[in-house]
């Protein structure tokens, strides 16, 4: 039997909140200063869906799902900063994502796995091109330390963009995207660069470790200042994060209706980054304006799919309580046709997006530079563009099997005022089986998740979160075999395509714009699999013993 491999640091959820104090980063949450980001109240319900993904990764029972071997080092490490192998690997990290996020709406810690293997991509093509091995090896070296010291880290992507019509170089204020000020910078005896500009929509920005920033679109040679890829402490001298309260932190703590977001949120950050010096060490390109569009595109494809995972999770919530709030109004589900109709209706929603998370596993296939895994783009896409759009569908049928009263109820002071609280209790309870405070619960549930502000996070970041609607588009077209398709009508069509090897056929074009868009890896001999054979190249390690997640 083989020796198990060594743990790298994991911290319980206590650890890392602890960890944070030894930070000193510049926040502003609301117009107001915050000292320290640990005991921030309004900072809390974030700090607490990232501890769970630490607590979760210690669990004896989740750790074939929440932990993974590291490849490069042989080191057990969490799988929200592991790095994938395999197709199995690809489902497991659903799996991961689906579970804390079911139990905190989005535990924003899987952006770190999209973003580490985004840059290990990134960095594999870049010195492939160079013939050198200097890119790759210092993204090693950064992703051993994180997982070693167990680092969550925020993805500044998004910058703020200045003029949508305009190119980062055309803009007026150069700071609209982060980019290089001083290229040939020397700090301490440490010699880096130094970044300027402002990155838009951080989630997580004030209660995490470092910063990972990277382009958030594809360069031209006239933008190669903008084309810059490094970590960043999230306290380096010069960052300013300006951020808004994670979730509906401290009201009514008690009896309060955002049940749920008063205990998880997320908070998002605008990130300032004024002359900020970034060590060599931490600089994974700085100009290769060429190699930006690899980058982009591997980070939305991982990150795509994982958003798939992440609002299944919200998809289990809603189907949980949207059910609870069916046998409170004194429904079975299951016999009253319209509601069980409604219920069917959000289960083929979430499973619906999720299977194409699974399919996009499945068909993942390596990068051809880094060889580790991929998400199949088209499904990955697919699955976040359904979800993008179902997100809607999704409240409507929580608010369509619920009734007026989520948005409607008196608040949580009515339920202690002796005057009215036994009067409503008697009046507003509905099935003689479910008492009135637990129909309230579930009513205020619900309301916090789809019909109050957080509702509408969850709808926003479904939309836009890991780009709009559409960018998912254009990849799908840019990725879909619609040239094979043609082929196959041509052929059925009798043509005289290549394909028959007949004499009198037509040799393939490969200029021919419509066919050019064709299919390695699946049905053909040029891809992952020979035809016939199991698309599966390595089984998932998802033990059969685990209880599924949809039994809890
Ligand atoms: C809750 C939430 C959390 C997020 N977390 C993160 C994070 O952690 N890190 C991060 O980097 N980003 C994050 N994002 C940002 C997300 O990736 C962006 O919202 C998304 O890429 C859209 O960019 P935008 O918001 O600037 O919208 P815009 O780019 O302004 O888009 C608005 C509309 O204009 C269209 N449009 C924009 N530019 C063009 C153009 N040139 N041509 C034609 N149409 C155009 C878009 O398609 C869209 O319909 C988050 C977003 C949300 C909502």
């Amino acid at each position: 039997m083989n020796a198990p491999a060594p743990t790298a640091l994991m911290m319980t959820g206590a650890e890392f909140r602890e960890s944070l104090r030894a930070l000193k980063p510049t926040v502003f949450v609301d117009g107001q200063r915050i000292e320290s980001v640990a005991d921030a109240p309004q900072l809390q319900p974030g700090i607490n869906a990232i501890a769970l993904t630490y607590d979760y990764a210690l669990k004896p029972e989740l750790q074939p799902v929440m932990t993974a071997v590291q490849h490069t080092s042989g080191k057990r490490v969490n799988r929200l900063s592991h790095i994938n192998t395999s197709a199995g690997d690809l489902l497991n990290k659903l799996e991961a994502t689906r579970i804390v996020c079911q139990e905190t709406g989005c535990a924003q810690r899987y952006l770190v796995h999209d973003a580490l293997n985004a840059l290990g991509q990134v960095t594999a093509r870049i010195d492939d091109a160079r013939g050198s091995t200097e890119h790759h090896q210092r993204f090693l070296n950064y992703l051993h330390e994180v997982q070693d010291r167990d680092l969550t880290l925020a993805v500044a992507m998004t910058d703020a963009k200045g003029d949508r019509s305009k190119r980062p170089h055309q803009q007026a204020n150069t700071d609209a995207y982060v980019h290089v000020v001083e290229r040939h910078a020397v700090r301490g005896g440490r010699s880096g660069i130094v970044i300027s500009g402002a990155k838009a929509i951080v989630t997580g920005a004030p209660y995490v470790h470092e910063f990972l920033v990277m382009p958030c679109r594809q360069m031209t040679r006239d933008d190669a200042d903008f084309a810059v890829c490094c970590a960043v402490p999230v306290d380096a001298e010069g960052v300013t994060i300006i951020a808004r309260p994670a979730g509906r932190p401290g009201e009514k703590l008690e009896h309060g209706d955002a049940l749920f977001s008063r205990k998880y949120g997320q908070s998002t950050g605008v990130v300032l980054f004024d002359k900020v010096f970034v060590p060599e060490d931490r600089v994974f390109y700085a100009g290769e304006w060429e190699h930006s569009h690899h980058l982009t595109y591997s980070y939305a494809t991982h990150h795509r799919q994982t958003c798939i995972a992440a609002r299944a999770g919200f998809g289990d919530l809603l189907i949980g309580a949207g059910a609870l709030m069916c046998e409170a109004n004194g429904f079975d589900p299951g016999k009253e046709t319209h509601l069980r109709d409604q219920m069917v209706e959000l289960i083929k929603i979430t499973e619906g997006f999720y299977a194409c998370g699974v399919a996009a596993s499945v068909y993942g296939k390596p990068d051809p530079w880094s060889k580790t895994w991929m998400p199949d783009p088209v499904f990955a896409n697919i699955g976040k563009l359904l979800m993008a759009n179902q997100i809607y569908d999704m409240h409507r049928i929580a608010h369509y099997v619920s009734g007026g009263l989520i948005v409607t109820l008196p608040g949580p002071d009515e339920d202690h005022n002796p005057e009215t609280a036994a009067r409503l209790a008697d009046v507003l309870q509905a099935s003689p089986d479910i008492p009135y405070d637990k129909r309230i619960q579930t009513a205020r549930f619900i309301e916090d998740l789809t019909a109050g502000y957080q509702g509408g996070w969850y709808s926003v970041i479904s939309l836009h979160g890991g780009g709009s609607p559409a960018a998912m588009k254009q990849e799908i077209y840019r990725n879909y075999p619609i040239g094979s398709k043609v082929e196959l009508v041509e052929r059925i069509l009798e043509r005289g395509v290549a394909a028959d090897g007949s004499p009198a056929a037509a040799p393939h074009d490969p200029d021919r714009a419509i066919t050019k868009n064709r299919q390695p890896g699946k049905c053909c001999d040029m891809g992952c699999s020979t035809p016939g054979q199991p698309m599966m190249v390595d089984l998932p390690t998802v033990e059969a013993t685990l209880p599924s997640r949809r039994e809890g």
